[in-house]
């Protein structure tokens, strides 16, 4: 029986202030500051789950994303000193890697044993590397790699390396997009609240800021992503505060592609003392992202951050992707993540079907991915 000819059980909860929401999701009224912070402080998470599975089959019906990807980080050496960080290092400190531009185009050649279709670029703001040497790596991969997508550069990198180039950051964007880099991930967001970035990364651009890049991306034709770090010293008001400003700035530009909600793993950050997410937090995150969000197309359960397991599960919670192979994460695993350092295509696809969800394999820009072994085209 497909989907839509299930029949679809009636909403029903024992939490009341649930009921005007719930009512709000059927005719697809959007959600207030209010009605996020009762989503966040129910206790009945499969009422909060059907509202936002409701939401997500309405848009994706039964399927679920997923992509062919490598992670390229090219250095860990970052003049900010981020407490929920366990990737960055000062330049001299033990353990620090830069990688010259061969060894990263090389890094990149792995990735095509599986066919990858995008390269996700991210990693520390060095004091010294040239705003150059980051164009030279991405012309260099378009150059050798031309078929593969290139995401690269959070708003937080952007930003700096504006500044590092001497440049406005639109001029630093068109020079980006000269060079190589088709869109934005969407790290470094963090929680915008001043009172939370003070404590956990007071020295990257403010929330404000960030927002701002991420528009100026937008304008400039580049889509992004946007993440929200959850699971830390955050109250349930500081995730509603987030999720509305990033709803804000998608009416104005509609550049946002998808949102990505990721658990602090606080090993090997000066916020050890913290405990981990639970599954209950990680599950309930994904729904009101999806109820929230309303103008944000997709929401992903990044398997890395919440175990392949999680993101599982919160395909019938909301989220409608779960990441992809990705290959070589460092920066999560720096802070203790124990999930496999990636994936095969067929474990995304068994991960997926045993959801009961329909596995779909996009490019970046979510268009069908048809593939033989060792190559690929893209549905345009
Ligand atoms: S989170 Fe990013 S900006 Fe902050 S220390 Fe880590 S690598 Fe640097």
């Amino acid at each position: 029986m497909s989907p839509s000819s299930r029949p679809r059980h009636s909403f029903q909860t024992d939490d009341p202030a649930l009921v005007p929401i719930a009512r709000k999701v059927e005719v697809g009224e959007r959600l207030s500051f209010d009605d996020g912070l009762a989503l966040y402080r129910s206790g009945d998470i499969l009422a909060v789950g059907w509202m936002a599975n409701f939401v997500r089959e309405k848009m994706h019906g039964n399927i679920a994303y997923f992509n062919v990807n490598r992670h390229i980080n090219p250095t860990n050496v970052c003049v900010a000193s981020c407490r929920l960080c366990a990737f960055g290092r000062k330049k001299d400190a033990p353990g620090t890697y830069t990688m010259a531009l061969e060894e990263a185009w090389e890094t990149a050649a792995k990735g095509l044993t599986e066919a990858v279709t995008e390269f996700h670029i991210v990693g520390g703001l060095h004091p010294d590397l040239p705003f150059e040497y980051f164009m030279d790596l991405v012309r260099g991969l378009k150059t050798r790699y031309p078929k593969v997508h290139i995401k690269a550069f959070t708003m937080v990198e952007v930003a700096f390396l504006a500044k590092r180039g001497k440049m406005t950051i639109p001029a630093a964007l068109q020079r980006m997009k000269a060079a190589g880099v088709d869109s934005c991930p969407g790290g470094g967001a963090e929680i915008f609240a001043d009172r939370v970035r003070h404590i956990i990364c007071d020295h990257k651009i403010d929330g404000g800021e960030w927002l701002e890049t991420a528009a100026m991306a937008h304008r400039a034709g580049l889509r992004s992503n946007a993440t929200m770090l959850y699971g830390h010293i955050e109250n349930d008001e500081d995730r509603v505060d987030h999720l509305l400003k990033l709803r804000a700035v998608q009416d104005g530009t509609g550049g946002f592609q998808t949102f990505i909600p990721l658990a602090f793993h606080p090993d090997n950050t000066a916020l050890a003392h913290l405990p981990k997410s639970t599954g209950m937090m990680d599950i309930k995150q994904i729904a009101v992202s999806r109820l929230m969000l309303d103008n944000f197309p997709h929401i992903k359960s990044y398997w890395q951050m919440v175990t392949p397991k999680m993101a599982q599960i919160s395909l019938r919670f909301g989220a409608d992707d779960i990441d992809g192979t990705v290959i070589e994460e460092k920066i999560y695993h720096d802070a203790g993540a124990t999930t496999p350092q990636g994936m095969r295509r067929t474990d995304l696809v068994r991960l997926i079907t045993e959801a009961g969800r329909e596995p779909f394999e996009r490019d970046t820009m979510y268009r069908a991915v048809t593939r033989s072994e060792d190559s690929f085209t893209v549905a345009v």
